[in-house]
């Protein structure tokens, strides 16, 4: 990923002081001391030329550490919802065994819990705790059926330390208690055998 962006071309500038919609969608600009990114449209204060970053991607401002002007909202024209929604998908598999909840994964990608709750569902049918749950349990029967892990230690190691609160999603997904599940597991396996 190249986090220095783009040249600031004459042309580029004179689309950013002039205001040309023409160039959204062609390129972002941030500005350095505000910590903001917009489109060329935006008609926010013009910036001082040396303060501007150029980017042909609004998820590159976002990975420099920009966040998206309030009032042309460049996120929501760029990058495609699929790819961001990817991208929290693959932040939820990699970190579903920290605290991870709304306002976290909200931060991580700097879109309000609202903006990101209604686009994840939308695209991926569910929102983005029940995927991030969905995952854990998941994780969890994996561990029932492959290790000797207790079942508070498997609780601990897929992010839902309290046994009670996953004994009780687990069992209304998968028809039975983790502890259950287990032997049912066990037993089957030896029986195929
Ligand atoms: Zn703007």
């Amino acid at each position: 990923m190249n986090d220095h962006g783009l040249e600031l071309t004459e042309d580029y500038w004179q689309a950013i002081i002039q205001n040309n919609a023409a160039y959204d969608g062609v390129f972002f600009y941030a500005v350095r001391t505000t910590g903001i990114f917009c489109r060329p449209s935006c008609r926010s204060r013009r910036p001082n030329r040396e303060n501007v970053r150029v980017f042909r991607q609004g998820t590159e401002a976002i990975s420099a550490g920009f966040h998206a002007c309030k009032r042309c909202q460049p996120d929501q024209l760029q990058p495609p919802r699929q790819e961001w929604v990817q991208g929290i998908a693959a932040l939820i598999e990699q970190r579903y065994a920290e605290k991870l909840n709304l306002e976290e994964l909200s931060q991580a990608s700097n879109l309000s819990p609202f903006h990101l709750q209604r686009s994840f569902k939308e695209i991926r049918g569910c929102s983005p705790t029940g995927y991030l749950q969905s995952i854990r349990l998941r994780k969890a029967a994996e561990l029932l059926r492959e290790t000797d892990k207790t079942i508070s230690r498997i609780g601990i190691e897929v992010g839902m330390p309290n046994p009670a609160y996953l004994a009780t999603l687990f069992k209304k997904k998968y028809g039975l208690t983790p502890k259950a599940y287990r032997l049912h597991m066990h037993s089957t396996k030896k029986s195929v055998r």
